[in-house]
């Protein structure tokens, strides 16, 4: 096994690897900015190296910075947690040349996945259902153009190859506003990703978020860990995750699970990744890969009793899978809260130190967080300061214990959406499960 590996991230999941690490005898370097040299997760490492000042591009994302922190400290492998530098493939590939192994697909894989036409291709051949639409770039001519949409069926959407995080994507109801829109979405994803490439698909009006978890090794072996429901969603954020994903049967579960694990096989994916797709009128159409570890991925490791870590770093040091489909059994149901440092119905950011500090507990409670009572938010990044995860037998019991664990947690000092997960833990439709990806913002609107 690796004797000594590199965090290139920070938070929470720099320390839920760093937990990982420890249970597995690996010696542990974290890297920090300035904002985070007071962390107390960066003293429970090994060894921690300063790569820079606050702002993310001149730290986390300073790749000659974080190479370099790998050879003064003798690393011999690199997690790129998530965000950051983790779906970067030029940083991959820099990582490998180096000498280094890279906890995470070959740059090759994460660049064929990071442009959703070629993504979207692959998944295609390989037998993966996607969402109906143009088969990859939108053509130059008007006509081809009104012909596709008409095919497709109003409303369509136009989404940049290039884009990410919910950003570049136009929905269009008629064919009067459709040009317009092609021509509106290529200059803003030029401007934006530098890629002016766009594509075409089916508007869904009301779908869930669904997604696949799937592990595969080096060695063309891939298996998938079944759902995760992710529709409680801002603005493309989520907020609140659950496994499995409420009212699918295990049957189709098995089916869509199956494809995704052997599209991984066909394409000859290496570690963990997640199949993003929209379910409607249950149906499953694919959207996006992720070739990386998730926020999430907390719920699924509750179900399947699986340390979704500890198998990428087993993988990326060059093991075999130690299961196989049939081996996979799901037990129970897992929820999972983000704590976030914000206001809970503007969700404007309040960074700022933590002065009082008191975590639930009890039977089915796990938290992942980096937070403790003076420890100081930095306005520099991400305002999630953790995550509340309750496991239950039953989905009710996982909300109730969500609710009763809510109720006692006590983060003062700064603003958390503590109060609108506990408001969305007594909401009917939730509670009741399989809402669609645009409920809570609707909740929202009729609530201001
Ligand atoms: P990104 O990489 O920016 O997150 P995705 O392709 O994953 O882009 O889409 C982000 C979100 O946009 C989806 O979760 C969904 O809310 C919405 N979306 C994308 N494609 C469609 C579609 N065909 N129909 C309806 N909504 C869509």
């Amino acid at each position: 096994m690796f004797d000594k590996i590199l965090i290139a991230n920070r938070g929470e999941i720099a320390l839920r690897i760093l937990r990982a690490c420890r249970a597995m005898g690996i010696k542990t370097v974290t890297v920090y900015s300035e904002a985070d040299a007071e962390a107390k997760y960066v003293k429970l490492s090994d060894e921690s190296v300063c790569i820079g000042p606050a702002p993310s591009n001149l730290s986390y994302l300073n790749i000659p910075a974080i190479i370099s922190a790998a050879e003064v400290t003798d690393a011999q492998a690199i997690h790129p947690g998530y965000g950051f530098l983790s779906e970067n493939a030029d940083f991959a590939e820099r990582v490998e040349k180096s000498g280094f192994t890279f906890i995470g697909p070959r740059p090759e894989t994460i660049r064929l996945m990071g442009d959703k036409v070629s993504a979207k291709e692959t998944m295609r051949k390989t037998g993966v259902p996607c969402v109906p639409g143009s088969d990859g770039a939108i053509p130059e001519d008007s006509d081809e153009i009104k012909k596709i949409a008409k095919k497709i069926g109003y409303p369509v959407i136009i989404k940049a190859s290039g884009g990410g995080g919910g950003r570049g994507m136009r929905v269009v109801h008629t064919e009067a506003a459709l040009l317009n829109s092609v021509v509106m979405t290529k200059n803003e994803a030029q401007v934006a990703f530098g890629n002016p490439v766009v594509y075409m698909e089916k508007f869904l009006e009301k779908p869930r978020h669904v997604e696949f978890q799937v592990l595969a090794d080096s060695y063309k072996k891939a298996i998938h860990l079944g759902t995760r429901d992710c529709s409680l969603q801002r603005r493309h954020q989520k907020i609140i995750e659950e496994a499995p994903a409420p009212g699918i049967n295990e049957r189709q579960m098995n089916k869509v699970g199956a494809r995704c694990a052997s599209a991984c096989e066909k394409i000859n994916y290496r570690g963990a990744g997640t199949f993003e797709f929209l379910y409607e009128n249950d149906e499953f159409y694919f959207i996006e890969m992720n070739t990386r570890l998730q926020v999430e991925h907390t719920v699924t490791e509750l179900i399947t009793d699986i340390d979704l870590v500890q198998e990428q770093i087993k993988i990326a040091f060059g093991e075999k899978l130690s299961f196989r489909q049939k081996d996979i059994r799901y037990q129970g149901h897992a929820i999972e809260c983000r704590l976030n440092a914000e206001d809970p119905y503007n969700f404007i950011p309040s960074p700022g130190t933590i002065s009082r500090f008191h975590l639930p507990g009890g039977p089915g409670v796990r938290i992942d967080t980096h937070a403790y009572g003076g420890y100081k938010v930095p306005s520099n990044y991400d305002s999630m300061v953790g995550k509340l995860i309750t496991y239950g037998e039953s989905r009710d019991q996982a909300l109730a214990r969500m609710d009763i664990a809510l109720s006692e947690i006590v983060i003062e000092g700064i603003k958390t959406n503590v109060p609108l997960h506990r408001d969305l833990m007594n909401d009917r439709s939730f509670m009741d499960g399989g809402v669609n990806i645009h409920y809570l913002e609707n909740k929202l609107k009729n609530k201001s």
